[in-house]
Formats: C-alpha cells, sequence, structure tokens
C-alpha cells in the first residue's frame, strides 16, 4: 500500500521527487537543565526564516556542545548557558569555539540565570558572542527576535565567507590558467573551472568566432571547448555541432546580447572580448540547480579575468603561427637563394652563346686534370678546334647564322664526345677540348670524329642549309708538365700547321694526321 503510493507520488511529481532534502538552519542549544531544552524547542518550533525551520540540536555540558561543533560546521547559532559543569563553562565554551575550533561564523547567544555570575557588560566586550540575555528576560517574542537577528548576522558572514572563498579560488585558478598557452587547452581549462566554480561535473561547452576578429554572426561561432554530454565536437561549428535547442538558443543569444543568461539547469557565461584584437567567447554549463545572485556575480568576476587570459592565448598564438609562416619564407626563400646561387654559378662557367664551358672555368677544369692525370699516372690530351674561313660565313650568311653554326658544332661536339671530355669556347671561333684517360692515338681518333661530325653539320642560311669545316690541332701533355698551357701551346701550333696545309684536316705536334676529304 505505502509502496504503491510512494510510486503514485513520485510519477505526478519527479522535480519533487529528485529534490533534495529540505535545508534547515542548525541551531545548538546548549544547557544542564533539561527543561530549558523543551521550552525552546516548543518556543522556536514553528519559526521559519527565508523559508527554512529550525533544526534543534541539543548538548547538556559546554563538553558536549564543544564535540556537536567540532563536528558540525554548519551550526547557526548557539543559546548558551554559563553555569553548567562549572561556574563559567559557557564563558569558556565561548573561548574554545572562536580560538580552538576557529569557528567565526557561528552566532551565540548567550543566557544565563545568574546575571551577577557574568556581568553583561564585561562579557559582551571580553568575548566574542552576539547577545547577552538573562534567562528571566527571554520570553518567546524576544527568543524569537533574538534568533532571527542572528540567523540574519550568520548568513551575512557566510555570504561574505563564501564569497571571500570564491574570489580566492578565481585567483588560484586564473593563475593555474594563465599557465597555459594552447587555445585548446586553455578553453578546455575554463570550461572544467566554472563547472567546479558551480560545483557540478562539466558538461557543456565554449564557443567563439574563428577566423576574422570582431563583428558578430552566430552561424560563425565555432566549438573551442566541449565535456561531458557535448563531447566530441570540438573544432564544428556550433550550428551543426549542438542539437540541444535549449543549450544552442541560450548560446547563441549569449553571444548576440552579449551578457551571461541562466536558466534554471542552464548557465551562459559571457566573456567578453578585451579588444578588438581578440574575440567574444561564450561558456554554456548544466546545473543541478539555478544559480543565486552571489555565483552570478563571481561568476562575472571571473569572466572578466578570462578576458584577459583569452586574449593573450590568442596572441600568442597568433605570435606562434607568425613565427612558422615566417621560418616558411624563410626557408622558401634560403631555397630559392641556393637555386639562384646555383645558376648564377653555371652562367659564371658557362659561354652565353653556346651553353660550352668557358675560358676561365677550362682553365679550372683543366688545372684538376692535369692533378689526376699527375697522380694516378693516366695520359691526357687536348684538341684545339677553329672553324674554318669563319669570316667568310659570316659575310656571307650573316652573323645570326654564324652565331647558329657556333651552337651546332657545340651540339655535334656533344654528342660525339664522352662524359668526362671538357669543351670549352676559347676564343670567338675557337673551342677546346680536354681528353682525360686518352694517350695521343685514340685523341686524334677523338678529333677526326669531330672533324667529320662538323662536315656533316647542315646550318640553317637565308638562302638554305649551308656545311662548315674545321681545322683541329691535337697534343698529348707530357706528364712533367705542370699545367695544361704547354700542351695547349702545342695544340695551337698543329691548329696553326693544319690552317697552312689547306684546313679541314687534324694535325698532331706539327705531323699531318689526315688529309681533307
Ligand atoms: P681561318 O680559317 O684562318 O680561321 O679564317 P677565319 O675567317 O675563321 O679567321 P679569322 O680569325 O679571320 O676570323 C674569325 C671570325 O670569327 C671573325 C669573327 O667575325 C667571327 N666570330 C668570332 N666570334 C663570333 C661569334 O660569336 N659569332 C659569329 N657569328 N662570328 C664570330
Ligand atoms: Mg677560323
Ligand atoms: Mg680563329
Amino acid at each position: 500500500m505505502t509502496e504503491t503510493f510512494l510510486f503514485a507520488n513520485e510519477l505526478a511529481a519527479p522535480v519533487a521527487a529528485a529534490a533534495v532534502p529540505e535545508r534547515r538552519w542548525p541551531l545548538l542549544i546548549v544547557d544542564d537543565d533539561p527543561e530549558v531544552h523543551s521550552v525552546t524547542r516548543l518556543a522556536l518550533s514553528k519559526m521559519r526564516y527565508k523559508g527554512r525551520s529550525i533544526e534543534f540540536l541539543s548538548a547538556f555540558s559546554a563538553a558536549e556542545a564543544e564535540e556537536v561543533l567540532r563536528t558540525r560546521h554548519d551550526v547557526a547559532v548557539v543559546l548558551l548557558d554559563v553555569v553548567m559543569e562549572s561556574e563559567d563553562a559557557g564563558l569558556r565554551l565561548v573561548r574554545r569555539i572562536r580560538d580552538a575550533l576557529e569557528n567565526r561564523a557561528v552566532r551565540i547567544i548567550l543566557r544565563t540565570g545568574q546575571p551577577g555570575q557574568a556581568p553583561e557588560e564585561r562579557v559582551i566586550v571580553d568575548y566574542d558572542i552576539n547577545d547577552y540575555k538573562a534567562k528571566t528576560e527571554l520570553t518567546a517574542t524576544k527568543l524569537f527576535t533574538t534568533v532571527i537577528a542572528s540567523l540574519r548576522a550568520f548568513e551575512d558572514i557566510t555570504a561574505l565567507e563564501t564569497n571571500r572563498r570564491g574570489l580566492q579560488q578565481i585567483i588560484e585558478t586564473s593563475d593555474s590558467l594563465f599557465r597555459l598557452q594552447s587555445m585548446a587547452h586553455f578553453a578546455a581549462g575554463v570550461l572544467t573551472q566554472i563547472a567546479t566554480f558551480i560545483g557540478v561535473e562539466p558538461s557543456g561547452i565554449l564557443c567563439a568566432q574563428r577566423g576574422d576578429l570582431g563583428g558578430g554572426d552566430t552561424e560563425r561561432l565555432y566549438v573551442l571547448a566541449a565535456a561531458g554530454a557535448f563531447e566530441g565536437v570540438i573544432n564544428h561549428p556550433l550550428v551543426e555541432a549542438v542539437h540541444d535547442a535549449r543549450l544552442y538558443d541560450l548560446v547563441a543569444r549569449s553571444h548576440a546580447e552579449r551578457s551571461s543568461l541562466h536558466e534554471p539547469h542552464l548557465s551562459a557565461l559571457f566573456i567578453p572580448a578585451v579588444s578588438d584584437m581578440s574575440r567574444d567567447v561564450v561558456a554554456c554549463v548544466e546545473t543541478e540547480h539555478p544559480l543565486d545572485d552571489m555565483n552570478r556575480a563571481l561568476l562575472e568576476v571571473f569572466a572578466s579575468k578570462l578576458s584577459v587570459g583569452f586574449a593573450n592565448v590568442d596572441l600568442v598564438e597568433r605570435l606562434r603561427d607568425a613565427n612558422a609562416s615566417l621560418e616558411a619564407r624563410v626557408a622558401e626563400r634560403t631555397h630559392e637563394l641556393a637555386e639562384a646561387n646555383d645558376q648564377l654559378e653555371r652562367l659564371a662557367a658557362q659561354d652565353p652563346l653556346t651553353g660550352a664551358y668557358n675560358r676561365r672555368h677550362f682553365r679550372d677544369l683543366a688545372s684538376r686534370a692535369v692533378s689526376i692525370a699527375k697522380r694516378q699516372q693516366r695520359p691526357l690530351s687536348v684538341l684545339m678546334i677553329d672553324l674554318d674561313h669563319f669570316k667568310a660565313v659570316n659575310d656571307t650568311y650573316g652573323h645570326a647564322a654564324g652565331d647558329d653554326a657556333l651552337r651546332a658544332l657545340v651540339a655535334a661536339c656533344g654528342h660525339t664526345l664522352r662524359q668526362g671530355d671538357i669543351l670549352a669556347r676559347y676564343g670567338g671561333e675557337e673551342f677546346c677540348v680536354l681528353l682525360p684517360e686518352t694517350a695521343t692515338a685514340t685523341a686524334v681518333q677523338v678529333a677526326e670524329r669531330l672533324r667529320h661530325a662538323v662536315q656533316a653539320l647542315r646550318v640553317e642560311g637565308p638562302e638554305g642549309p649551308f656545311t662548315v669545316t674545321a681545322s683541329i690541332g691535337v697534343a698529348t701533355w707530357a706528364d712533367e708538365e705542370n699545367n695544361i698551357e704547354p700542351a695547349l701551346s702545342r695544340a695551337d701550333h698543329a691548329l696553326y700547321e693544319a690552317k697552312r696545309q689547306g684546313r679541314n684536316r687534324v694535325m698532331v705536334d706539327s705531323a699531318l694526321v689526315t688529309d681533307g676529304v
């Protein structure tokens, strides 16, 4: 029967069923006379202050009272007799409460049957008590008035204390939060701290606009942190992330109205941007009870500190991004510079018209080749190539066609020579070739192949293709020579001889190798 009744009750009023037990004002009666206890309970049994009734606690000696107060820190008022186990047991208890138990909040009303025993003026001055009454003057009405006044004082004191603790918590929290430098960590920390502050398990989201700062469409709100029921929606737009219309509306309204908003089980804390360098943030958490005015006010204080925190983290993140992009740009520029340097080096070594090495670079390569040949006792030969009657070629077909002929010669050499051979433009229409690992006989063969290749070229002239020929002098480096110059000069001599003997031929150290064909 009873069970059915309970069940029916729960169905009818689920809110009442889930409600916490009624909060009452704990009041401790301390007196060695049991009669005083029952009279007091009777006098105050109907009393209510701020909707709460009295919870009566009884102690029959100072020692017993101390024990009660040691375990119950929420006692609001003590109605205290003076003479109990000793003449001044009550007065001593006051000292114990204030000093040993360090309870400064509880209100103490001294009730004495023998006023002479503890003179009012001295006691009020010497002891931290709220009121001093002779039992005879304490009528039911007087008792009522003095208890109400004490409850009011107790409430003020505890409010101040709660406030003080809240502010201290804000300061301590801010200190540890402000060490977090990434937005993701900071945002998550803020959400957790707000929940801790309210005294609930974190469940909610924290949003801000992404991208350009300032201005404010709700569509551009993103979730920076999420906890509890909302976990897993971080970095999503609010519109997509939150399907709870209640929460969405509250966040959107708070952001649009730029103020904190509270509903019975949901609170949105608005954290304003400190400057146009930062952005407005809204943190929304589920609450078990509606937040009272004090908690709301404290949260606003917290919000103002958090504004600075968000601005800091935004700045740090932007500095970090700027730094990263700067580093990327430096790396890119360094790469470009290295490429430009490579190209410059190539250009410095190259003849611009034909792409063959220039004379300066040829000398560098030749001196290296001589060192190697010397060290490894390997042969090394050079060819000196000069186009025949090139002045006449220019005169007949034009300078541009002459340039084409020079380029065609270089291309032909490229096809004919080996990988390690080195071709350079030595002067106007004069080229030389370094042939490592090559003795005279082979060098002569190479020269012949080149001569034929040149002869086979068809260069495009203004009135159709024309041909060119070249004379080639061959010389071989002698192992007592420290550089390539003597060999070059011998090759030049041979070339001169080839010209003299009629051109389009290969000569080696003054001896004719082939007749032109
Ligand atoms: P030889 O058979 O005796 O070598 O006669 P040659 O006309 O070739 O010799 P000479 O030294 O008299 O003339 C060389 C010519 O090469 C003169 C010059 O106009 C031409 N020449 C030199 N450099 C270039 C060039 O870069 N482009 C063109 N088109 N002609 C050039
Ligand atoms: Mg010439
Ligand atoms: Mg010449």
